[in-house]
């Protein structure tokens, strides 16, 4: 590449770079989270490692990296408050820490942003997918995220070695599949990441109970629900 060609190359990635960080400020100051320090530059971060990764492992659907902020990032953090409500010991320095299952977290989604985001919680990152689950620990690793262990295996024979506090889960299946694997090894509220109101899945439950609310993603023009099952 010319010298000319190649400083247009370095100003396009600067200024694709200002927008990822506009996007994901923007949105979190509209979720109303305050981040610790460090985590901006964390999850952003993390996008860089995505990003990296995602051309020979096929991670998540390629889109540019404000695209990512919103779709990933801050729709993973949009269940930052709730989960941080719910769980038992949250916000409470005192009280050993909560353990927090991300069951079928792929490459970290919601796990790794919610650790990052909520950094006075234990993360437990679990897949059957081996290349997902490199990828996985290949990001906690280079984030330096001491909250997060990653574990490789199917729901159906995972044996922790405590119940969990709660459990996230994202794009893993219907309500009734997502109770059914995360049931035996949580003792707390399972948050479920849907698209539009289920309500189908949400019949078929059969009399579990569950509170559904309207999730709104800054930066997203999606409609997102979170289930919460008791
Ligand atoms: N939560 C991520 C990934 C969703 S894709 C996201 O929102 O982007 C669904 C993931 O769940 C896949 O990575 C798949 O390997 C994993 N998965 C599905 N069923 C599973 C099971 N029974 N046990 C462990 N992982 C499972």
């Amino acid at each position: 590449m010319e010298a000319g060609a190649a400083s247009l190359a370095a100003a396009a990635a600067a200024r694709a770079g200002a927008r990822t960080r506009a996007v994901l400020a923007a949105g979190t100051g509209a979720l109303g989270l305050a981040l610790p320090p460090g985590a901006e530059e964390r999850l952003l971060s993390f996008l860089a490692e995505l990003r990296r990764w995602n051309r020979a492992y096929n991670l998540v659907a390629d889109a540019p990296d404000a695209a990512w902020a919103a779709s990933h990032l801050l729709d993973s953090l949009s269940i930052a408050a709730p989960l941080r409500d719910l769980v038992p010991g949250g916000g409470d320095r005192d009280a050993p820490a909560a353990r927090v299952l991300d069951l079928g977290t792929g490459a970290g989604l919601p796990g790794i942003p919610l650790a990052i985001a909520l950094p006075e919680l234990r993360f437990v990152l679990l897949d059957g997918n081996g290349k997902k689950v490199r990828f996985c620990r290949h990001a906690v690793a280079a984030l330096g995220l001491a909250n997060v262990e990653v574990a490789e295996g199917r729901a159906e024979g995972f044996a922790p070695c405590a119940p969990f506090d709660a459990a996230v889960v994202r794009a893993v299946g219907s309500l009734a599949r997502i109770r059914a694997l995360v049931r035996p090894c949580c003792r707390g509220p399972v948050l479920a990441m849907k698209g539009r109101h289920p309500a189908r899945e949400l019949a078929e439950l059969d009399g579990a109970p569950f509170e559904v609310a309207p999730l709104r993603v800054p930066g997203l023009d999606a409609e997102r629900h979170l289930v919460i099952l008791r």
